[in-house]
């Protein structure tokens, strides 16, 4: 079966499954949180490739539909409880421009609001280093034989997630790293700057939260690097009026990506609500110690789809799979 052959039967599963007769009382006592990246006609390489892109038109769409069959809720909100379900909350990674100059604009007509999870490294002009990992497995042999040397390739776990940034460090440090880096930053595309932030800051509809300084996988962090990763990003992102200790692990995979234990850590600095992202919806008034999101991307084009695909996601964790 070819994969377009495939993406076309997942599609009319779920579609049928998402038939609002089924779905709707199911969303009863609910609360969706609904995670995005970046919203634009031009993505990047990198955003085309992982699937994190909907065009501005489509987002529209998807906003007019959540609208209209969820409360739509801000995260303050979310951690207060008081709150009529089922309901939604809009959020978003890492910090590409499409959000401030796309996005905001969308939502701010319907009243929306989001929270945004912000790397602040690659905000300030560092190397992102999401885009850094994926394209040094995608496109460098000599690289990946280093890391496979470090880390033994695993079926089912994508390389970029098997990096450290002792391994990566190394490898940059023995080559000439500068025209590689070049073609890096064109990969991933431009990134949203100070300026970016400094104009919502006071939009009552836009918050920021945490997604660690720059973007690693936290299971492969040691605690003090994980400690002084939240806690600098925490630092930049409580400088503005809108910033919360709420934060989103990168990559967001439970045990792939981190740990229950880094949760109790991150908690014990302050983070007042943790996210990751491997999509099952909560229950209103569950005690939280960690909120699960569901990945939105180009797919989700009726409301029914969205139905589906929390169907789906929903048959895929109950049977053990999340
Ligand atoms: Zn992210």
């Amino acid at each position: 079966m070819t994969t377009a052959v495939k993406q076309n039967i997942k599609q009319m599963i779920r579609r049928g499954l998402g038939w609002g007769g089924f779905t709707k009382p199911m969303l009863k006592d609910t609360v969706s949180i609904f995670v995005y990246h970046e919203i634009s006609e031009n993505p990047s390489r990198f955003c085309e490739q992982y699937n994190l892109n909907i065009k501005p038109k489509l987002f529209a769409e998807q906003m007019d539909f959540i609208k209209d069959h969820f409360h739509v809720i801000d995260p303050d909100q979310l951690l207060e409880g008081d709150f009529a379900a089922p309901a939604a909350l809009i959020t978003f990674d890492d910090g590409t421009p499409g959000y401030f100059h796309e996005a905001v604009p969308i939502m701010a007509r319907e009243g929306i609001p989001s929270i945004i999870f912000l790397n602040m490294a690659p905000i300030e002009g560092e190397l992102f280093w999401s885009g850094l990992i994926t394209y040094l497995t995608e496109h460098d042999p000599d690289f990946i034989k280093v890391l496979h040397d470090h880390a033994p390739a695993q079926a089912a776990v994508p390389d970029f997630l098997l990096c450290d940034s002792n391994i990566v460090r190394d490898y940059i440090e023995s080559i000439d790293f500068a025209p590689v880096e070049e073609k890096i930053r064109a990969f991933y595309g431009p990134f949203a700057g100070l300026s970016d932030l400094d104009a919502v800051r006071d939009n009552p509809l836009v918050f920021f939260g945490n997604h660690l300084y720059n973007h690693y996988n936290a299971a492969k962090l040691s605690d003090d690097e994980l400690r002084q990763q939240y806690l600098l990003n925490d630092q930049k992102i409580l400088h503005y009026p809108n910033g919360r200790s709420y934060f989103a692990y990168p990559f967001g995979q439970p045990n792939l990506c981190f740990t229950d234990r880094q949760t109790e850590l991150l908690r014990s600095l302050g983070a007042k609500a943790v996210f990751s992202s491997s999509g099952r919806v909560n229950r209103r008034g569950q005690v939280a110690s960690r909120y699960d999101r569901i990945g939105i991307d180009a797919s989700i084009k009726t409301v029914e789809d969205l139905f589906g695909l929390i169907q789906w996601m929903n048959l895929k964790t109950s049977m053990g799979r999340n």
